[in-house]
């Protein structure tokens, strides 16, 4: 039996010991919708009875949210750590991890990272501040390594806040790095634009000629990230697809990427080894499941279908389905929580890293959303911003096309409208019903994405697919292609 089988046998022993969903059925996330179903709960063992309660998804959590306090919601009485993640649908999930939870999660992480870094090593992080789950990361990760007996060097910031670490990080220089892919890129043009300027101010301050010759030189050549930050090994991307990017972000900043996969919502974290070759999910604390295309194409047809999902241990090189997670988190447990991306399995046997574990590659998502990297919006919500009462003209069909500009994701909306008596007016009501929508906003003013154009047709023809249904949003090939900078 390989190390990963057994591991299931403890989750699988653990879900009775514990009698997790026992008591996750407390939760008032899980009572009403496992109530319905007249399942027997004291009968339930194993992975036979996990299969038994239904899946849950981003919407049962943000109902459950809407009508009930955090008392009903939780299984402890203390909670260590809120974490949000700004939903798709706009409104914010906020996640509860006990300290407990918080703890595991560190510890694995550290292990993870100790497998490539060393405790002389020096890592640049570049995440989200809290509420966010990413801003513990920096904290963790010197913590974590920290009771391993290998402290890493941690230099943390914000992305608002790495323009002014610029001085220290020339200083000081990282040897690895941790972020998410499009940041770290765009901080590859913030690199070119201020070396020259603070080399040059430090050659004034030192009256160095030698730093005054460097920044000099800086402005006659294209500088990257490792021209400067010449230690730089290893970089561990996450929050959106690394493989686009993958090739940009080696070249630039002269280091070794890996993928890494991680949600806010619970444990079930994946991580890409030296193969580079899809994602381990070893999960010490969760187990993944994932429900295959064919499974999901019946429920497409049959809303009240509840599909079947394959245990990691059982699933086949080569299966592509929906990711599937149940957690073992005190709190707020996620039990058969379908985070809504596509995945493929690209092998389950021994990994020439000496790990066993599943090995999966995410693919895409299964959801409605325009998917634009660290943002995803709800095409849900794009059609209600769209659908609004204006003055100019209404919307009858609308279509997103998602590209890409250099790193950056490009939307074209088109609009076929039923009528429009200005054209341009109208163009204009409805950018400002999208930029009324926050995290359009937030992500249009901080030029996460570029907005190309709203462009209007006399008669629009969606792509149709499935069982003729239209696809709302569309993707250039480009956008999933490596990017060229
Ligand atoms: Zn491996």
């Amino acid at each position: 039996m390989s190390e990963f089988e057994k591991l299931y046998q403890k989750h699988e022993k653990r879900l009775d010991d514990s009698q997790h969903l026992l008591r996750a059925y407390k939760s008032a996330i899980y009572h009403e919708r496992w109530k319905k179903r007249n399942i027997n709960l004291n009968e339930l063992k194993g992975y036979k009875g996990l299969k038994e309660v239904p899946f849950t998804s981003a919407n049962d959590l943000r109902i459950a949210w809407e009508n009930h306090s955090v008392e009903d919601l939780i299984l402890t009485e203390t909670v260590g750590f809120w974490y949000t993640t700004s939903g798709s649908m706009g409104n914010k999930k906020w996640i509860p991890w006990t300290y407990n939870d918080y703890k595991l999660a560190g510890v694995s992480t550290a292990h993870i990272l100790m497998n490539t870094l060393t405790p002389t090593d020096r890592v640049l992080t570049i995440v989200l501040p809290p509420p966010f789950i990413s801003g513990s990361s920096p904290f963790k990760l010197l913590e974590n390594t920290g009771n391993l007996g290998t402290p890493v060097e941690v230099l943390a910031f914000s992305p608002e806040y790495v323009q002014d670490g610029f001085g220290l990080l020339l200083k000081r220089t990282p040897t690895a790095i941790i972020g998410t892919p499009s940041i770290t890129l765009r901080m590859a043009d913030e690199v070119a634009i201020n070396t020259p300027k603070i080399l040059k101010a430090r050659a004034e301050m030192e009256k160095s000629m030698k730093l005054r010759v460097a920044a000099f030189a800086t402005k006659l050549k294209k500088i990257y990230p490792k021209h400067i930050f010449k230690d730089m090994k290893y970089g561990f991307f996450g929050g959106e697809s690394l493989d686009p990017f993958r090739k940009a972000i080696e070249d630039k900043w002269g280091l070794e990427a890996f993928d890494i996969y991680a949600f806010t919502e619970g444990f079930g974290g994946g991580y890409e080894c030296k193969e580079h070759n899809g994602m381990h999910f070893p999960c010490h604390h969760a187990i993944v499941e994932i429900i295959s295309d064919k499974e999901l194409e019946k429920e497409e047809n049959d809303p009240e279908y509840h599909p079947d999902a394959i245990l990691a241990t059982e699933a086949e090189k080569g299966l592509t389905g929906e990711l599937v997670l149940t957690d073992f988190k005190e709190a707020m447990p996620m039990i058969r929580y379908r985070v809504r991306d596509a995945v493929k399995v690209i092998a389950n046997e021994d990994c020439a890293c000496g790990e066993d574990s599943i090995r999966l590659k995410i693919i895409g998502r299964t959801d409605s959303v325009i998917n634009l990297g660290i943002i995803r919006l709800s095409a849900i919500i794009f059609d209600q911003l769209l659908r609004k009462e204006f003055k100019n003209g209404k919307v009858k069909l609308w279509e997103v096309f998602v590209s890409r500009e250099k790193y950056k994701p490009k939307i074209t909306l088109t609009v076929e409208p039923e009528f429009t008596n200005n054209e341009e007016e109208f163009k204009k009501e409805l950018f400002e019903s999208l930029y009324g929508f926050d995290l359009f906003q937030r992500g249009y003013d901080n030029g996460l994405f570029v907005f190309d154009e709203i462009k209007i047709v006399s008669e629009l023809k969606h792509e149709v697919y499935g069982q003729g249904k239209s696809r709302l949003v569309r993707y250039h090939q480009n956008f999933f292609e490596e990017v060229k900078m």
